[in-house]
């Protein structure tokens, strides 16, 4: 049993895009009884979706599976606009949880597309949040993964305007590299009026490159498909720390603290603060916890309203709670 120190990351866990989108899926199942259709993960958190489930949301990767006339939400993550086109087609009640910063990012997508621009989203390929963006302009839309990309792309003219948008939960060291490279090959592209990387993950990538400097081991909860909790391991490694992602703490390797004394446990933005106590609680069974500390780096007061369906709602059973 080793001596250990605990240290956890602040911020870390639900940002405001995530919180507002679980509590959509909750409110409409309150509203509306189960089941309540959900187009994709609501938010990439197996945790979350299996709760959701038994409470009886019904996930889905395509429209089409769902009855006509039946109430969807769309994830966090944002649609394609051919998405909402089929949802119309279905005659379904959309409820659409897409994040505003995300919006945000849509919005940017199609303002540059009704001005002739051509655009280079940086992002990973086959994410849901990318191929919502992409859907936006596909004709107008290149991506790219990576700084080697940047050399393999078209040749535009001066004369062709350009911009550059990014998918919300990149690395921002890692992006700072790519906007390098394409301002280089392209020096009249355009930036985004504010970056596209959005405060939750700039916050806890910051938060997890100080809790780095201050243990030897770091462990990221959250889902692998959570393409910011994915980053949020890449960070802490570059700042020095071993580190590894996990669901929760049955994902724990006795091995890992081997030599340990300080360890580091931070939470992406779609992960819930319980997997986190869990976690704290699987170390205090197992060995001495010294002390539980938090390094905070920033305070977040973000929050966003929920979709108008719901608050219309809940205006006609509970005006005090629809703000
Ligand atoms: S990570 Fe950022 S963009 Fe994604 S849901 Fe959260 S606040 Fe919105």
């Amino acid at each position: 049993m080793a001596e250990l120190e605990l240290h956890l990351a602040a911020p870390r866990g639900y940002c405001a895009g995530v919180d507002r989108a679980v509590e959509t899926v909750e409110r409409a199942l309150e509203l509306q009884g189960a089941p309540v259709y959900v187009r994709k993960q609501i938010v990439h958190n197996i945790h979350v979706v299996r709760d959701l489930e038994t409470r009886g949301a019904i996930f889905v990767d395509d429209v089409g599976e769902i009855p006509a006339g039946a109430t969807v939400v769309f994830s966090a993550h944002g649609v394609a606009p051919t998405v909402h086109e089929e949802a119309q087609a279905r005659n379904l009640e959309v409820v659409d949880a897409t994040c505003p910063l995300v919006t945000k990012v849509h919005s940017e997508a199609k303002r540059y597309d009704a001005r002739g621009y051509k655009m280079l989203l940086i992002g990973h390929e086959g994410h849901e949040e990318v191929v919502g963006t992409m859907g936006e302009a596909p004709h107008a839309i290149t991506l790219v993964e990576t700084e080697a990309d940047v050399a393999g792309l078209p040749d535009f003219g001066e004369d062709q305007p350009l911009a550059y948008l990014t998918q919300t939960t990149l690395s921002v060291d890692e992006t700072r590299g790519i906007i390098a490279a394409l301002k280089a090959r392209y020096p009249w592209i355009h930036s985004p009026t504010k970056e596209d990387i959005c405060y939750a993950t700039s916050n806890r990538q910051a938060a997890v490159k100080e809790l780095a400097k201050n243990v030897e081991l770091v462990l990221v909860i959250g889902s692998a498909n959570s393409s910011n909790s994915c980053r949020l391991v890449e960070v802490a490694r570059e700042a020095g720390a071993a580190s590894h992602l996990i669901e929760d703490e049955t994902e724990i390797d006795e091995s890992w603290i081997d030599g340990c004394s300080r360890i580091g446990i931070t939470s992406g933005a779609s992960a819930p603060e319980r997997l986190v106590r869990g976690v704290i609680a699987w170390f205090e069974q197992r060995h001495t916890i010294t002390s539980v500390t938090e390094i905070e780096t920033v305070h977040e007061d973000v929050s966003f309203n929920l979709p108008r369906p719901i608050r219309r709602a809940l205006a006609v059973v509970d005006p005090d709670v629809a703000g």
